[in-house]
């Protein structure tokens, strides 16, 4: 690997909900000195842009949580070659906070959302799923487009929904992307291969009742495999890290709220950019990042090598940013 495609930054490990399969219980936060500054962020988004990062995605833990979000928007769009600045978020809070990152030059937004039955929504998230259907409507008038609507599907929980989530795009003008479940934080999240919907088969049923799906594009879809509904006129995407691996030629990189770079949500593999991000020169920095650019090809080609196993990530998605 010897370009950066894509950096997605958590600005925090905090967050408002608390979904079971992302943050259990007992878990710990960062103490607020470990977390990177902003001006710390932009300072590692500029230097990668050397080794061709034009795309960023901001998220958490939820991002929203973190105070003046925006600034960190605006000193990201001041970064000429950054092309595409985009946001993940539960969007419990979106609706009081979207005019100010529309201000800021967000270009793009991504909702998790898991269920469309509120009793449902609050069993798996314990927030209320009324606030995300605001936020989203606040986020369609400012102009936002397109939003993309993260659900994740687990087995015998919410696999049920999956016409009504491609009605709910269709009526609310979003793009719905399913995603199976991944053992993201190892026992703590008490995966199983039982829980995971394999997404062919929602395909297949969604098929059957609005016909032939169509291959399409959509900005950044990165990993979806993402398909038009004739019928319908919208558009719907896959994510099947566990069923149809998608790591070949991965570059994507993540960096967590402390400034660790994280190579793969696949394993534990992580080298900290904090020391040389806030006390080095431009010359170390740039080192660094070409020794990240060194560790991905190898932890690559190790996965795959592996049948793409998820061998050993015990960090839990919110410290991680998904
Ligand atoms: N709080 C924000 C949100 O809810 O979108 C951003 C962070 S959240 C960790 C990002 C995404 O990761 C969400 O769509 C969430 O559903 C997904 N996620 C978390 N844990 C996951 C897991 N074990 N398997 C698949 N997706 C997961």
């Amino acid at each position: 690997m010897n370009e950066i495609s894509y950096l997605r930054v958590s600005v925090t490990d905090k967050c408002n909900l608390k979904c079971f399969y992302c943050r259990p219980d007992n878990s710990e936060f960062v103490p607020h000195e470990e977390i990177l500054r902003y001006e710390e962020i932009a300072r590692l988004v500029r230097a990668m842009t050397r080794y061709g990062l034009r795309k960023v995605r901001i998220t958490g833990g939820e991002p929203l949580v973190r105070p003046q979000l925006e600034e960190l928007v605006r000193m990201l769009k001041e970064i000429p070659q950054i092309n595409d600045v985009s946001l993940t978020t539960n969007a419990i809070t979106l609706a009081k906070h979207a005019e100010k990152l529309r201000e800021a030059g967000l270009d793009r937004l991504n909702i998790s959302i898991d269920s469309l039955k509120p009793d449902l929504f609050f069993q798996i998230t314990k927030g209320r799923l009324e606030d995300v259907l605001e936020g989203i409507r606040v986020s369609k008038k400012l102009g936002f487009d397109p939003i993309k609507v993260n659900a994740v599907i687990v087995k015998g929980l919410n696999e049920d929904e999956a016409l009504d989530f491609v009605e709910f795009g269709a009526e609310y003008g979003v793009e719905v992307r399913f995603i199976e479940m991944m053992p993201i934080g190892g026992e703590q999240i008490n995966w199983s291969e039982e829980k995971v919907k394999p997404l062919d088969e929602i395909k297949r049923k969604i098929e059957e009742e609005y016909g032939k799906l169509i291959p399409a594009i959509s900005i950044g879809s990165g990993a979806a495999r993402v398909y038009k509904i004739e019928k319908l006129g919208s558009k719907i995407g896959f994510i099947t890290p566990i069923s149809n691996p998608f790591c070949d030629g991965c570059s994507k990189l993540r960096l967590t709220a402390e400034g660790h770079i994280k190579l793969c949500l696949r394993t534990d593999e992580e080298l900290d950019a904090k020391p040389v991000i806030r006390y080095g020169s431009d010359e170390e920095l740039d080192s660094f990042i070409r020794k990240v650019l060194i560790e991905k090809e190898i932890s690559n080609q190790k996965i795959v090598k592996s049948g793409y196993a998820f061998s050993d990530c015990r960090r839990i998605m919110t410290s991680i940013g998904g």
